[in-house]
């Protein structure tokens, strides 16, 4: 079975109707070494990320018009932030500052490596193309990130939610099922939980990529599974220097000028994806004091 037909780097969406409820199931693998590979974080970083990226990139499926959700986690640790950011079509990038000095254990919790005195911080930000921003901000209690998201999902959603978190290497595998409104009083609570039990048993046995439509019904025997075309997700990172000049242009040519006296330029470098970017004195220049700041002609991308 190749990579493609083992749903690697895809999502897809399900309904089960009987139950009734709703699911959305993701595998990522090469997408997710691509994000990581200009990184040298520690194994235990790089898999907070794996699965942060996981659950972010299932909670932008559900997006229903152009934006992206950027999810932190943010405290006073050795890792003081991981932040993952994911688009409705299905993107991704992520990074984590890590301190120069950190020792982190293999063993390190999510909360040990972000906030050792459980101060941590979950934040989502939903940022849409057009409209307002909207962010919510939660205690981070729990220490799995499958924990702190389903929290999150049942307080925002109010209804029933469970969330499942797995890694197998450098692949994860996630899954969201969320339980619809009611249509026989009493009957349905039990249907939901002994489908929420069901994904229990899948989850709790080796990792096995089949294919999302044969997963779901070896998981749900003998239920009604509509599952969705999968959808590809993949790694991307949208910096450019338009982004960058625009950054510059916040921080102020007080600050600014010094450096580029003294080095001829302004180096910056993408957090996310390594990319460098120069801008020359002139640039800078002409940045600060012509309409036109969008010309970039003596500005350079580096890779
Ligand atoms: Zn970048």
């Amino acid at each position: 079975m190749d990579r493609s037909t083992a749903g690697f780097d895809q999502l897809t969406r399900f309904w089960l109707d009987t139950a009734p409820a709703r699911g959305v199931v993701t595998r990522l693998d090469e997408s997710l070494m691509r994000s990581l590979a200009d990184h040298c974080y520690p194994e235990p970083v790089k898999s907070m990320l794996r699965q942060m990226t996981g659950a972010c990139v299932m909670l932008a499926s559900n997006l229903k018009q152009p934006a992206t959700i950027v999810m932190q986690v943010q405290g006073s640790g050795a890792v003081p932030l991981m932040c993952v950011e994911a688009t409705q079509a299905l993107t991704f990038r992520a990074y984590a500052n890590v301190r120069e000095d950190a020792v982190i254990p293999a063993d390190s919790t999510l909360s040990a490596m972000v906030d050792p005195a459980s101060a941590g911080r979950f934040v989502l930000t939903i940022d849409p193309e057009v409209g307002q921003m909207y962010q919510s901000i939660v205690a981070m209690e729990d220490t799995s990130v499958a924990k702190i998201l389903e929290g999150y999902l049942i307080n925002s959603q109010q209804t029933d939610t469970r969330v499942w978190l797995r890694e197998d290497g450098e692949a994860i595998e996630a899954a969201i099922l969320e339980r619809l409104p009611d249509r026989h009083e009493g009957e349905d609570f039990k249907r939901w939980l002994a489908m929420a039990a069901l994904m229990d048993d899948t989850f709790a046995q080796p990792f096995m990529p089949f294919p999302f439509d044969e997963w779901l019904r070896m998981t749900f025997v003998g239920e009604d599974v509509r599952v969705h075309p999968a959808q590809i997700v993949s790694f991307a990172c949208p910096c450019s220097l338009d982004r960058v000049l625009n950054a510059l242009k916040l921080v102020g040519i007080d600050e600014l000028l010094p450096i580029a006296d003294e080095e001829g330029e302004i180096k910056t470098q993408c957090e996310f994806c390594g990319a460098r970017y120069v801008v020359s004195r002139s640039q800078l220049l002409s940045l600060f004091t012509r309409a036109d700041a969008g010309d970039s002609s003596s500005a350079r991308t580096l890779h």
